[in-house]
């Protein structure tokens, strides 16, 4: 979004401030309802970064007795809409009471805010600014003077610092969402029923050398990227292998992605081939939800989710800490449920524990029960850290790494799982030597 707000009392130069960034540019003046004039908007860049910025100043009558909730309200849309938050001061006049009301408002908003001195037209003035710091406002002070441009260069450096330079980076930090499975299992139609006719692309990405595009949504008020296969919706020729080609589909939309929903047709259960895919997603290290879809054609008792889930866990075993949704494409049954489940997931996927934390209970859980001696050896873990890996992986430093065997591996895998939330996250457990 990259968006910049500007707030302060009538005066202070706000309007001028505004135009010093949005330079050359027109303005974009926003006349809702054509009645009062209450923002600004402008478009900025600087060091190759594209933002906005809005000045808030209409809010604000421009007269001396303004009113708390005029400020209140500058202040909220400024909280609402922006990502940085300039507050606008005047060492000319020094600190009013009307600063302070600002002031007070702006130490509740959780967002980075800088403090700009202006009218520091001469260097006398700098000696001025500092006292600016007792407002208790903003995480650092910058001197301008709007009216020629001065100190806008850093202010501008500063600022640029917290955008992202163009929306592929901004998308990197949004979940890349895979549907795979095997052919008719509904995976079209899930697609189009969670995007729906309200799809809303904001870009298309073209695979770089595969065939796999990623299209960014917004829906249900989420933000995701729907990795999808060039082609998939292609109906296959006559004599294709069509599960050949399928699966090929499905490894490269799996390769590509950060989450897998996979849906089985619950009319047929997990069988040989959806297994595989599942094994595909856990060695690709993939976060993965399972969805079983058509639940609707089921004819249900109060046992049947139960065993239905039952037997699945059994079957994906040993990598069973994975969500299991019931959906329907066709009623559009717990698709929102799936979509979050997925970016859930997601969030399980990256999140990293504190190395103090993760020593704290996992020597505990090893001391309780250490791994096994061998030939005679005792078998030490010292110590245990989470590898910079993009997904979790673990090092648990040994004397004899080489003599820890599956199982216990398995037993610190369950034990991460026990205590931090990795559904349907691949773990990874190395023994390194210290
Ligand atoms: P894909 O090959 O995985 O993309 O599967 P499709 O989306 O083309 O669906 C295959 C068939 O199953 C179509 O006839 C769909 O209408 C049907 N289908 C898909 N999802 C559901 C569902 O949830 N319930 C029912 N009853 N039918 C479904």
């Amino acid at each position: 979004s990259n968006i910049v707000a500007i707030v302060g009392r009538p005066n202070v130069g706000k309007s001028t401030l505004f135009n010093r960034l949005v330079g050359g540019r027109k303005a974009i003046v926003n006349e809702e309802s054509g009645v009062t004039r209450d923002r600004n908007y402008g478009k900025s860049e600087w060091n190759g970064k594209e933002f906005s910025v809005i000045d808030t100043g209409g809010y604000v009558s421009n007269s001396s007795d303004i009113f708390e909730e005029e400020i209140n309200k500058q202040v909220l849309l400024a909280m609402d809409e922006a990502d940085v938050i300039l507050f606008v001061c005047d060492v000319e006049l020094g600190i009013t009471d009307l600063d302070h009301s600002f002031a007070r408002m702006l130490r509740k908003v959780n967002k980075p805010i800088y403090l700009v001195a202006n009218k520091v037209d001469n260097g006398e003035r700098l000696y001025d600014v500092h006292e600016f710091y007792k407002l208790g406002v903003g995480e650092e002070i910058f001197p301008i003077a709007s009216i020629n441009g001065s100190g806008t260069g850093e202010l501008l450096d500063k600022l640029v610092s917290h955008f992202t330079t163009d929306p592929l980076e901004d998308m990197e930090e949004l979940p890349k969402i895979a549907i795979v499975g095997r052919p008719n299992v509904g995976k079209s139609s899930t697609i189009n029923a969670l995007i729906g006719e309200e799809r809303n692309i904001v870009t298309d990405i073209a695979g770089t050398t595969r065939d796999t595009i990623t299209t960014r949504y917004n829906r249900f008020g989420h933000d995701f990227l729907l990795v999808d296969t060039a082609g998939l919706r292609k109906k296959a020729k006559v004599n294709e292998d069509v599960e050949f080609y399928s699966v090929m589909r499905s490894v490269r939309a799996i390769e590509d992605s950060d989450v897998c929903m996979l849906l089985i047709d619950a009319t047929r259960g997990m069988e040989s081939q959806d297994l595989n895919i599942f094994h595909l997603i856990e060695r690709n290290q993939k976060g993965v939800v399972v969805l079983v879809n058509k639940w609707d054609l089921i004819e249900k008792d109060n046992k049947t989710t139960i065993n239905f889930e039952k037997e699945l866990r059994a079957k994906m075993a040993p990598f069973n800490d994975v969500e299991i949704i019931f959906t329907s494409a066709l009623t559009k049954q717990r698709l929102l449920k799936a979509l979050e489940s997925a970016i859930q997931t997601y969030e399980n996927r990256k999140q990293k524990l504190k190395t103090s934390e993760l020593n704290r209970i996992m020597l505990e859980e090893i001391e309780n029960f250490p791994p096994p001696s061998l030939k005679g050896k005792y078998i030490r873990i010292k110590y245990v850290t989470q590898l910079p890996s993009k997904t979790p992986t673990f090092a648990f430093y040994c004397n004899l790494p080489q003599y820890v065997k599956e199982p216990y591996k398995r037993f610190l895998e369950n034990k991460i799982r026990e205590h931090w939330k990795f559904t349907g996250v691949p773990i990874q457990i190395f023994m390194r030597k210290k």
